[in-house]
């Protein structure tokens, strides 16, 4: 059984019961069946059926944001907003998908040649809780669209979200078997990735769970597309309205209470403006209000359980123990509840393995850069490269960092955030491959060349 925990009161909520072998076994042969039928329903149709999911997610948006919230502790308000970003993703690639599967004519010294963009068969996807319906949907969408077919190991903590995303989708008129939510441990993934009915796997988590998932995809030669953790850089120059950028720079800590691969992690100021930066930056995560997610006035709810409250508390002392200097919040709120306060760590050695390591929870850690060169290493001196945000509006350095960052994503003078449209990945240990935008349909397809 799952059990959902309630991480703003501990108080137990729903059961789910796992699958069992045979049941399992089911689910797969379903799934393998359905797509030799999905594959050959006109493009026209699969894009109908997105439309049709989008307004199921858009009619029930409130009671699938009570379920999020309920299972993983994120504000009511932030998860409206989900559900309804995830019908603009469905929207996305109804609309726009089939352009971007128009076969290209290319002239070889053979004659011409045609690109054809084909399904290959079921795929499946192993996601987290943080953002439960949209990380499912950035695979779901494209999957759906391209003519392949959905299988989905959703995080334990969130089966509830897992559950009603499969119940929305066959609402919607899917076909059975062409998504279907598979409710167990993540020790059947293994298995799962080496039976030959799966195609290909994407995973959206951690370093450790994406190692194991990369492990087996090689073993059984099958792809895998990895979006991983971050430690996302937030620079500020000395060009950059301060004030906007203190506000912003909250806003993207805080979010989801921290828990974000795309959270801004790390504050690298210029030293001409640090102690100004600095000040603006303390009185605005100081004003995050902490409470009850379900209460419109507040910005940040639990995290999403004790356990990790606790690992991000942990990694606190430890960076205390360090050297570092906690200016302001980063402790445990009274109550059963995984509330902690908004913090800020200044000082913290370089090297230290919690500044190298994702801190999934609302605590930023600010560093001074002497100059652009520093602020680019800093950025550069981590294991990932997912996301990045930056303040200049100096157009040189603008476009230094836009080259020498090394992250998937570059925002400028903005909080970073993912849509529809774009391709959204890492590089280094943030994982390889690209959601969302056409690189996203694309990556789980044959593209086949005919000649002739
Ligand atoms: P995990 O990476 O463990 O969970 C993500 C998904 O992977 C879940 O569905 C999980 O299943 C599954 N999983 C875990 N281990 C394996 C495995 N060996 N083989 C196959 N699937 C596996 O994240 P956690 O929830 O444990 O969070 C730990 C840390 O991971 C966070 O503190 C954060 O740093 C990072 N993280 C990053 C996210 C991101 O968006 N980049 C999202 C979530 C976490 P199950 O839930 O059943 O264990």
């Amino acid at each position: 059984m799952f059990q959902s925990i309630d991480p703003a009161t501990g108080t137990p909520g729903a059961t789910f019961a796992e699958l069992t072998t045979d049941e399992l076994e089911a689910r797969i042969a379903r799934a393998h069946d359905a797509y030799r039928q999905w594959r050959r329903v006109p493009l026209t149709e699969r894009a109908a059926l997105l439309e049709r999911i989008a307004e199921r997610f858009e009619a029930d948006k409130r009671r699938l944001a009570e379920i999020a919230t309920r299972e993983m502790g994120k504000t009511l308000a932030s998860a409206i907003a989900e559900v309804e970003k995830c019908a603009a993703g469905f929207r996305h690639y109804a609309q726009n998908g089939p352009a971007m599967l128009e076969p290209v004519t290319i002239q070889t010294a053979a004659g011409p040649a045609t690109t054809h963009y084909l399904p290959q068969g079921p795929v499946l996807a192993v996601m987290p809780w943080n953002f439960p319906y949209w990380q499912v949907v950035r695979f779901v969408a494209p999957t759906l669209l391209a003519g392949n077919v959905g299988l989905l190991k959703h995080a334990s903590l969130t089966q509830g979200c897992a559950a009603a995303i499969e119940e929305a989708i066959i609402a919607a008129g899917a076909p059975a078997g062409v998504f279907q939510n598979l409710p167990i441990r993540a020790d059947k993934v293994d298995a799962l990735i080496a039976d030959p009915r799966i195609v290909a796997v994407t995973l959206t988590g951690s370093e450790g769970a994406g190692m194991k998932v990369a492990e087996s995809a090689g073993r059984a030669l099958k792809k895998v597309v990895l979006e991983l953790g971050g430690s996302d850089p937030f620079i500020v120059m000395p060009s950059a309205d301060l004030g906007q950028a203190a506000q912003v720079a909250a806003k993207a800590r805080v979010q989801n209470t921290g828990q974000s691969c795309i959270c801004a992690k790390r504050m690298i100021v210029h030293a001409d403006v640090y102690d100004a930066f600095l000040d603006r930056f303390c009185a605005a995560m100081r004003a995050v209000t902490t409470g009850d997610p379900m209460d419109p006035a507040t910005d940040m709810g639990p995290l999403s359980s004790i356990e990790q409250r606790d690992t991000v508390l942990d990694q606190i002392e430890q960076l205390k123990a360090a050297g570092g200097r906690l200016l302001l919040g980063g402790e445990a709120l009274p109550g059963r509840g995984a509330f902690m306060s908004a913090g800020v760590v200044v000082d913290v050695p370089v090297d230290h393995p919690v500044a190298q390591e994702e801190v999934f929870g609302p605590i930023a850690m600010v560093f001074r850069a002497d100059d652009i060169d520093a602020a680019i290493a800093l950025a550069n001196d981590v294991p990932f490269g997912l996301g990045s945000s930056v303040w200049t509006n100096d157009t040189d350095e603008q476009a230094r960092f836009v080259r020498d960052i090394e992250a998937g994503m570059t925002a400028v003078n903005r909080m970073l955030a993912s849509s529809p449209e774009a391709p959204f990945g890492g590089v280094k240990r943030s994982g390889h491959g690209r959601e969302l935008g056409p690189y996203g349909l694309h990556e789980f397809m044959n593209l086949k060349t005919v000649f002739g």
